[in-house]
């Protein structure tokens, strides 16, 4: 079968190389979609200490049950599926309190584990018998449903944010991400919603959805001005941050409302993770900063009843389909910020 496989930085290339066979417990899946996630992008362009190549990256996918040796398994042949990626091996204090994302004896799909860049992907025993298979019962699309993953992860910080009826939400960053962000911010009943970006191309596709704002990050700094005109001088009563910057980071800190919630949802680049922040912002407006890192089960299962629901508008994201061995016009149409998602159909 055709993958594209990661050899290394700078260095994806759609190889022939052989379809996986199973051993007792495992799950053969038939990939239908498999979206490109940012992370995908960042492998490539910067290399993942976490991932030893060749590896076969992709892990935003909707597949269909082909072969199954796991006869107790959840799903069986002829299913359509959707996976939490996580793998937890054994037990820990953190699995205990269900954040099993932040166990230490966590794997996962596309970094320890062969992705979805490829027609067929073996589904470890072990996802297997922890029932990370999810079965997909509505009409909704493949692409569309690849979206269970990313939505997961912005379900995890939503978790701990409770955006409600009261609030005023800024989210930095107008990519896929932060369009999540925003649509949650909404259909959690958030008064006003804002997106800044400094790409003009993202913040006319932010438009397109249901925002009050979509503003213009400037090197001028007005754009935290507009966020507190919109807010009636208040600030933001949520702000997350989902764009890799620590300007951002700074501009959120800023533009939250005394006793604001703050969400460092992107991380910085690991070469260059420190950044010079103005704590008093924290200190005087008591702010409740909060990260966020994957996803609990619990954040997926939300996510997957969401896109079921019909209720999160999934097929505004999708802009780009492309074929496998067209992958690398994926990243260069997520740097550009002419796609919003690009899915990929192996
Ligand atoms: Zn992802």
């Amino acid at each position: 079968m055709q993958a594209a496989v990661y050899l290394g930085k700078e260095n994806i290339q759609v190889l022939e190389v052989e379809p996986p066979t199973l051993e007792d417990g495992e799950v053969l899946l038939r990939v239908h979609a498999c979206s490109v996630c940012g992370t995908d992008l960042r492998t490539y362009r910067h290399g993942d200490k976490k991932i030893t190549p060749p590896r076969i990256l992709g892990h935003e996918f909707c597949a269909t049950v082909v072969e199954s040796r796991a006869p107790d398994a959840n799903v069986s042949v002829g299913d359509r599926v959707v996976m939490y990626i996580v793998l937890v091996h054994g037990s820990d204090r953190y699995v205990e309190m269900g954040r099993e994302n932040l166990s230490g004896h966590r794997t996962t799909i596309s970094y320890h584990h062969d992705g979805a860049f490829a027609p067929y992907l073996k589904v470890p025993a072990l996802a297997v018998q922890r029932g990370n298979l999810f079965r997909v019962t509505s009409e909704i699309s493949n692409e569309q449903m690849s979206l269970a993953e990313p939505l997961g992860c912005c379900m995890n910080a939503h978790s701990r944010l409770g955006v409600g009826l009261k609030d005023t939400v800024a989210v930095f960053g107008a990519g896929p991400i932060g369009m999540m962000h925003a649509c949650l911010a909404r259909l959690q009943g958030a008064q006003k919603v804002i997106v800044l970006d400094t790409n003009p191309a993202r913040l006319a596709m932010a438009r397109r959805f249901d925002i009050d704002a979509a503003v213009q990050v400037r090197p001028d700094g007005s754009h935290r001005e507009e966020v507190r005109a919109l807010t009636n001088g208040f600030g933001a009563d949520v702000t997350i941050v989902a764009v890799s910057s620590a300007a951002a980071q700074n501009d959120a800190l800023d533009v939250a409302a005394r006793a604001g919630r703050v969400n460092f949802f992107a991380g910085l680049p690991k070469s260059n993770p420190m950044a010079s922040l103005d704590v008093n912002q924290i200190h005087y407006k008591e702010l409740v900063i909060s990260g966020s890192y994957s996803e609990k089960k619990s954040d997926f299962q939300a996510s997957f009843a969401l896109l079921h629901s019909g209720r999160f508008p999934a097929d505004r994201f999708i802009t780009h389909t492309l074929p496998l061995p067209r992958i690398h016009e994926a990243f260069e149409l997520m740097e550009s910020g002419a796609a919003l998602k690009v899915c990929i159909l192996p």
